[in-house]
């Protein structure tokens, strides 16, 4: 069997819903799983309609009629019958959220956020899988949260695979047997049944997570480019294609920060040995990325930037040294605040992090940093990553920057780096 996973941008307008579809239609003579994620912006859309109901920044109301006039234009346009029940369906979906909407925000942000959130990747299961029907596709819709058990993290919930294997396996493949199944990407339910996610753009692992209990013999992720390439076409005019990728690089580039693949998507799949093809929506003959077992290294030098990095510099006030005392206590605050660290660096007596720079949580890590530490930090930073690098890939990514900090190990050169003004 196989597993496809569909992203936003795949699914972002009628006209790509029917592309997808087509695709599926190609494959469906074999079991096949789908998983898609939210249409387009529709998680940034419902984050704001979250924000303004527990933080009173603006009308939730307002904002979610914005996620519902872009779902009816699709609707309308997929389906001529306005009585086809996926009409009812989605309208559900939208009253759900009013209801939370109308009580007053007295559970935690997190919580009301997977809540709310989750609504994006249900709409866009709902309108796939009744499309997939329409066209003649023998198409079941199953809710992820029937089979992906996770701990209550809201907003990062941590996936019990034992209990999803369990499920996943006793249902699932009988109903592959007669369908295409839709699923959805990025959530998941707690013991007591309360919904939760796993992540931005987290739909890439809920795909591997499904790959993996059902031992599928592969997994495609369908994108809008063509395939895994060797640095985002966002910063480099010339990009080349990797065809083949072990799942070390693939896990080691994901690390670093590519976009390309979800991070955590790897792993699982490794271990059941599945490979994992990336390939374009936009040109689906093509055979795009394959990340498999291989001892084919990078065949060229990756690259991968990070922009809008702040560098903090911690010290302790007296000037003794930075011991383990301290490194646990300022992981401890990393981790509190949900600061992923990209890059770290200790000398006798600072250690200092370079992070994304995310607003609001890194003020609340910089004050608490600051009780115990002499603190100062730099903003609007760029880390850039090249594995296997040589020294004419560190020169040419280093025109009119300066060098901040530095990390290699023998495949891997990090370096934090500002721009020079001229
Ligand atoms: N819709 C979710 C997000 O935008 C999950 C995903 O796209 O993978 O983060
Ligand atoms: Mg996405």
């Amino acid at each position: 069997m196989q597993v496809f996973k569909f992203g936003g941008a795949s699914v972002k307008n009628a006209e790509n819903i029917k592309n997808a579809a087509s695709i599926i239609s190609k494959y469906k003579s074999s079991e096949l799983l789908v998983v898609v994620s939210a249409i387009n912006k529709t998680t940034d859309r419902l984050q704001e309609v979250v924000n303004n109901y527990t933080k009173g920044q603006g009308d939730p109301f307002l904002a979610l009629d914005v996620v519902k006039q872009e779902h009816n234009h699709i609707l309308c346009e997929l389906f001529e019958d306005r009585q086809a029940p996926v009409f009812d369906d989605i309208a559900n979906c939208f009253v759900e959220i009013e209801w939370i909407l109308e009580e007053e925000a007295l559970d935690s942000y997190d919580y009301l956020y997977d809540q709310i959130v989750s609504v994006g990747e249900l709409l866009s299961s709902k309108i796939l899988a009744a499309y997939c029907n329409q066209i003649g596709i023998p198409t079941k819709w199953e809710d992820a949260r029937d089979y992906i058990s996770t701990d209550n993290t809201y907003r990062e919930a941590i996936v019990d695979w034992e209990l999803t294997e369990a499920k996943i396996r006793r249902e699932l493949p009988l109903i592959l047997d007669e369908y295409v199944v839709v699923t959805q990407g990025f959530i998941g339910s707690t013991s007591e049944n309360f919904t939760t996610t796993l992540g931005r753009e987290g739909s890439d692992y809920s795909a591997a997570i499904f790959a993996a209990c059902l031992n599928a013999e592969g997994i495609t992720i369908w994108k809008d480019v063509p395939g895994v390439l060797n640095a985002d076409p966002k910063w480099f005019e010339k990009t080349e294609l990797i065809p083949e990728l072990s799942y070390t690089d693939a896990i080691e580039l994901t690390y670093y920060g590519a976009t390309v693949i979800h991070p955590k998507t790897i792993k699982p799949l490794q271990n059941k040995k599945i490979t994992l093809n990336v390939r374009s929506f936009l040109q689906p003959e093509q055979p795009g990325t394959q990340i498999r077992t291989t001892n084919q290294t990078l065949p060229v030098p990756s690259f991968i930037f990070k922009v809008n990095q702040v560098l903090i510099n911690i010290q302790p006030r007296d000037f003794s040294f930075i011991v383990e005392d301290n490194l646990s206590h300022i992981f401890n605050l990393c981790h509190l605040h949900r600061i992923k660290i990209n890059m770290m660096h200790n000398s006798a007596i600072s250690f200092s992090v370079s992070i994304d720079d995310t607003g609001e949580h890194v003020d609340m890590l910089l004050e608490d940093l600051e009780k115990r530490y002499k603190v100062n930090y730099e903003k609007g930073l760029e880390l850039i990553t090249i594995r296997y690098y040589n020294q004419e890939t560190i020169d040419r990514v280093l025109v009119n920057k300066k060098i901040i900090r530095e990390l290699k190990d023998s495949y891997t050169c990090q370096m934090l780096v500002k721009e020079l003004n001229e």
